[in-house]
């Protein structure tokens, strides 16, 4: 009963969920173009005996209903399944083979496990107090991605927790990590134009050098974070692109052409920065003659992981795996539009560790030699049948508790 044979069925499951991500991988459909994937996700969905599936969710997702005989919570947990515009250089046999896209960022592994913990638990349903939503995610990783269309369709309205993972290369294989509060943060982008006066190199006193004006401008904004964030709250603000002139050694630039992206957690340390980019960015201009235009665009929020949901998940992960393979982690700039999902329900987003540098598996996410350990898979799933277990299986009042009730 319960958790050891859910676990004895996913690991007989293992060269099937490695055999469905070596054929997304070897098909990677990028953001809101996922037909295929779609397909092939439902398709697997309805193979496994589900009948509850809902389709086009807030576009292109896809969600499944596990009922259990009894009732009990929903706990939903999300997949994503999009690829990236990337040209694949790994050489791996199941490379893709649709040129200048490749799931560089483990969403078919996350795909793929996920669909084994849905095939796996179906011939367990009866067993369960409660529901399990699978989610499936289209378009992560694109603005303004697939995560808040489903929740804006009211996908988690019927959910009471929700969680999901993320593979995490080159980190080595073996751990499974949590981060309690924010967790992954609010990429934003920024482009500045400025516009001078072109003209003669040796005569800029008729000219407004948009060179010397950007270069003000790229200096100056730095004293945003170190001068005007409060030092305790984390933030950057990166320029990414600089682009003036055209070669020449005798001419001023008329234009300059400025580009990045700012990570910030805190709400407020966002306000911040957006606002004073723009402002700032006008004055130092306008001292120097020229005009500019700012454009600032938000990306998702910062991802927040709920303070007992996590706490959970980490005694949950050291019952299960034993204390040398759950860790901490520490909170990291990257985005993720699982952050929509946190701000609507309580849950949690983990991490498994995908590295492995004896097979060389050592290059970082969206790298075109992108990959992961395959162990992974199974690891991720068993992290999904121990939440399970927590929130839908029924238990017996142990000894010890009961004589505590007693007490
Ligand atoms: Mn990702």
């Amino acid at each position: 009963m319960g958790y050891e044979n859910w676990e004895k069925a996913l690991v007989e499951n293992v060269e099937t969920t490695i055999s469905w991500r070596r054929h997304l991988h070897e098909h990677p459909e990028p953001s809101f173009e996922e037909w295929n994937t779609r397909a092939f996700i439902a398709e697997k969905l309805k193979s496994f005996g589900y009948e509850e599936i809902e389709e086009g969710v807030g576009g292109g997702g896809i969600v499944a209903y596990l009922r259990g005989s009894k009732p009990g919570p929903v706990i939903g947990f999300r997949a994503d399944f999009d690829a990236l515009r990337i040209h694949e250089e790994t050489g791996l046999p199941f490379a893709s083979k649709n040129p200048g896209v490749m799931h560089a960022c483990g969403h078919d592994g996350h795909t793929a496990g996920l669909l084994s913990v849905a095939k796996v638990m179906k011939q367990y349903e009866a067993e369960l107090s409660g529901t399990v939503k699978f989610i499936f995610q289209h378009a992560e990783e694109v603005l303004p991605g697939g995560g808040k269309s489903m929740v804006d369709a009211g996908v988690l309205e019927d959910v009471d927790y929700i969680y999901g993972l993320h593979l995490r290369s080159p980190l080595e294989y073996g751990k499974v990590t949590y981060c309690s509060g924010y967790a992954m943060a609010a990429p934003d982008f920024f482009e500045i134009k400025i516009q001078g006066k072109g003209g003669h190199a040796a005569y800029p006193h008729a000219t407004v050098d948009s060179v010397v004006v950007a270069s003000y401008v790229v200096n100056q904004l730095q004293s945003i974070i170190s001068r005007q964030k409060d030092p305790k709250k984390s933030g950057v603000l990166t320029f990414s692109t600089f682009k003036a002139g055209d070669g020449a050694n005798n001419v001023i630039a008329d234009t300059a052409l400025l580009k990045g992206t700012v990570r910030t957690f805190a709400p407020e340390v966002r306000d911040l920065i957006e606002e004073k980019i723009s402002t700032m960015t006008k004055q130092i201009c306008e001292a120097h003659d020229a005009t500019c235009e700012v454009q600032y665009t938000r990306g998702y929020p910062a991802l927040y992981n709920h303070e007992a949901e996590t706490a959970l998940i980490a005694d949950l992960f050291t019952e299960t795996f034993g204390e040398e393979t759950v860790e901490e982690t520490p909170l990291r700039m990257g985005g993720e539009d699982f952050a929509y999902f946190l701000q609507e329900k309580p849950g949690s987003f983990f991490f498994v560790n995908s590295g492995n540098a004896e097979k060389g598996i050592v290059y970082p996410h969206h790298h075109p030699k992108f990959d992961f350990d395959e162990r992974a898979l199974l690891l991720g799933g068993k992290c999904f049948l121990s939440i399970i277990d927590h929130y839908l299986t029924e238990k017996e009042t142990s000894k010890a508790e009961a004589s505590v009730t007693v007490g």
